[in-house]
């Protein structure tokens, strides 16, 4: 059990402080560390909440001090802690999870689907994931090969025949951004 306790110490910030820097008055003084967190004071802004809460709490003790050696509070961005938050919660918050919902281009399947005895219909998924417009592209695949073509569905186009092949070849053509290797055809699939 102690042993499990000590793995998981946290040191304590208060104890990391080197006390030759507190509090930062021996002269000629360059950069002036903060006794409470241990930083140059211009860093204090990204310590946590409680921490910059003591950070706080010492410079208005000390503001005389810190005047006395031409520092500006106000320039320091702690004097507010709501600004502080407001801050914090851009960086971290809403900025990742739009990236997260970014899609990555994925695979342009192609596929033939039985239609009666002797009829296919080729359905063509993943060219939405490549940002390409469905309707553009089923109107384009219609004129090409001379058939019905529709958007059926989020990312699906329903071509009235097996053009499978050609269709390859046109997708390759029309869009560099997808080559061979992000095209795959799965053959004949029971819809
Ligand atoms: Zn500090």
């Amino acid at each position: 059990m102690s042993d499990g306790e000590a793995s998981c110490e946290v040191a304590d910030p208060q104890e990391s402080v080197p006390s030759k820097e507190t509090p930062a008055i021996s002269y000629p003084v360059k950069v002036l560390y903060c006794p409470e967190c241990s930083l140059p004071l211009e860093y204090c802004e990204f310590m946590p909440d409680a921490v910059q809460q003591r950070c706080r709490a010492w410079r208005e003790k000390n503001q005389d001090l810190l005047s006395q050696e031409g520092v500006d509070i106000a320039a320091l961005n702690l004097d507010d802690s709501d600004s502080a938050n407001k801050k914090r919660q851009k960086r971290g918050g809403r900025g990742n999870v739009k990236a997260k919902q970014k899609k990555e281009p994925d695979v342009v399947k192609l596929a033939r689907i039985p239609r009666g005895k002797r009829k296919f219909v080729t359905r063509v998924t993943g060219l939405a994931t490549f940002d390409i417009n469905l309707k553009k592209a089923s109107k384009l695949f219609a004129q090409k090969f001379s058939c019905g073509s529709s958007v059926s569905g989020d990312d699906e186009i329903i071509i009235q025949g097996d053009v499978t092949d050609d269709l390859i070849d046109l997708i390759l053509e029309t869009w560099n951004e997808i080559d061979e290797d992000h095209i795959e055809d799965l053959g004949e699939v029971k819809r």
